[in-house]
């Protein structure tokens, strides 16, 4: 039986690992499908508090891991298959084996959502990348394209005006998503050029682990045409890790979970943080506050039961 068991191995999970095991909580963390979260698929960190130089984003959830390490968490390879709230204590099917646990605190995620093209999932973090704010940084002068008709699109093309030298937004049909605020924002920035009814065939060149260009195709002409590009970026939504927790944690329609304040979820004992929870800010700073906040309400919640 384990005081808290955390479900996820980013930045909120590792964190909320230090501050639990520092609480003499003995955690158990439960690595899950992407150990490390995101930021294990970006590269150079720039706006994480305390490294000046920049960090790499593997080393920088690793040192976190390990630090949670050295205070005595516990991580476990896989990931949750079931789970049973609804009973105290709580069980988690984790890989064919049952753990049974007084607390919990969700830290799955949400993950970005990609095209799912070969030549795309090779190059990630080689020029593609599903975070503007993370990377955008790296295309001064380059040439940008990004791929959404949603508000996410609108917003991370508005933001890598700053940076590129030119921005092409790429969307599968006419008519978008993002609200007319968003788009009118995005339609009057000089630097965006808008592709419509375009989808993305290819992205060039896993042979030189470096992106160099897309091959784009018009969904209504069928008209093929490469074109040179440096920076790929996806904005065509997440989707938040809750699967296994549907019908017992509540959540929105999307699947990310409603908080009910603080850390706290509809179910006592029941903890989020992170990206699982959040639509909006996404950083790795916010996600190892939620963790920090998760952890200080599990202490909390335990103490009041008299554990
Ligand atoms: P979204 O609204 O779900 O939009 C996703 C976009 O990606 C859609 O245009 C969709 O095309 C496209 N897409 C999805 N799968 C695709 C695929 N396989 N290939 C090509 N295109 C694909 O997601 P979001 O933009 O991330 O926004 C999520 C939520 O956060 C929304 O509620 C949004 O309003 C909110 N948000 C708000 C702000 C803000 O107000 N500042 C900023 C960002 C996000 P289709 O339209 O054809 O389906």
């Amino acid at each position: 039986m384990r005081n808290v068991v955390i479900v996820g191995s980013g930045c909120a999970g590792n964190t909320a690992a230090i501050y639990t095991a520092r609480a003499n909580l003995k955690p158990l963390v439960i690595a899950g499908h992407e150990p490390g979260g995101q930021l294990s698929l970006t590269t150079l960190v720039e706006n994480f508090p305390g490294f000046p130089e920049g960090i790499n984003g593997p080393d920088l959830v690793e040192n976190i891991k390990q630090q949670a390490q050295n205070f005595g968490a516990e991580y476990l390879h896989g990931a949750v298959l079931d789970a049973d709230l609804s009973v105290r204590p709580f069980r988690l099917n984790v890989e064919g084996e049952w753990v049974e646990t007084r607390t919990l605190i969700v830290a799955s995620g949400a993950s970005a959502r990609w095209l799912g093209l070969p030549s795309e999932q090779k190059l990630i973090g080689h020029g593609v990348s599903s975070c503007a704010t993370c990377d955008g940084f790296f295309y001064r002068d380059k040439k940008i394209i990004v791929i959404g008709g949603g508000d996410s699109a609108m917003e991370e093309a508005n933001f890598l005006t700053r940076f590129g030298r030119e921005v092409t937004l790429v969307h599968r049909r006419a008519e978008f998503r993002a609200s007319k605020i968003m788009l009118d924002r995005a339609r009057h920035n000089p630097k965006i050029k808008f592709l419509t009814d375009t989808v993305v065939e290819e992205v060039y060149d896993v042979s030189k682990s470096l992106v160099t260009g897309v091959r784009l195709r018009n969904v209504k002409t069928g008209e093929v045409w490469d074109q040179e590009v440096d920076g790929f970026f996806l904005a065509i939504g997440h989707i938040p890790n809750t699967r296994v927790f549907r019908g017992q944690i509540e959540t929105d329609a999307d699947g990310y979970i409603i908080s009910q304040g603080g850390a706290r979820t509809n179910i006592p004992g029941v903890f989020h943080a992170g990206d699982v929870q959040d639509r909006v800010y996404r950083q790795a700073v916010t996600a190892a506050g939620a963790g920090c906040m998760a952890a200080i309400e599990v202490e909390r919640y335990l103490e009041a039961e008299g554990h």
